[in-house]
């Protein structure tokens, strides 16, 4: 099962206590933009075997969205962060870093 911290309320919530808010750190495109952005911001999202930031609330509990860093072959879990960032902490990188050497993320290698 998939526990993970929320950064504001510091509780430990299993998933049934969390609701999937799909992919993290998206840059947005809107009017004004390009049709090939624009499609892609719509329906495009990364599904990797490996490291995923994604979004969560902790729906059961204090309500606020924050993020995860986790692989998804081996759910361990690298840390949460609020949704307010625009770029994981260095600490989360630094925890994937050393997990998973070479790892690198398009934005943050
Ligand atoms: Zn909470």
């Amino acid at each position: 099962m998939l526990i993970l911290r929320c950064p504001y309320c510091g509780v430990d919530a299993d998933e049934t206590e969390l609701a999937p808010g799909g992919e993290a750190h998206l840059k947005r495109f809107g009017p004004g933009s390009g049709d090939d952005d624009f499609h892609d911001y719509l329906f495009t999202r990364e599904n990797p075997r490996g490291v995923h930031f994604e979004r969560w609330r902790h729906a059961h509990g204090c309500g606020k969205w924050f993020h995860a860093a986790r692989a998804t072959d081996t759910l361990q879990v690298f840390g949460t962060y609020p949704a307010q960032t625009s770029e994981p902490p260095k600490e989360v990188l630094a925890l994937i870093r050393a997990a998973r050497p070479g790892w690198s993320w398009r934005e943050f290698a």
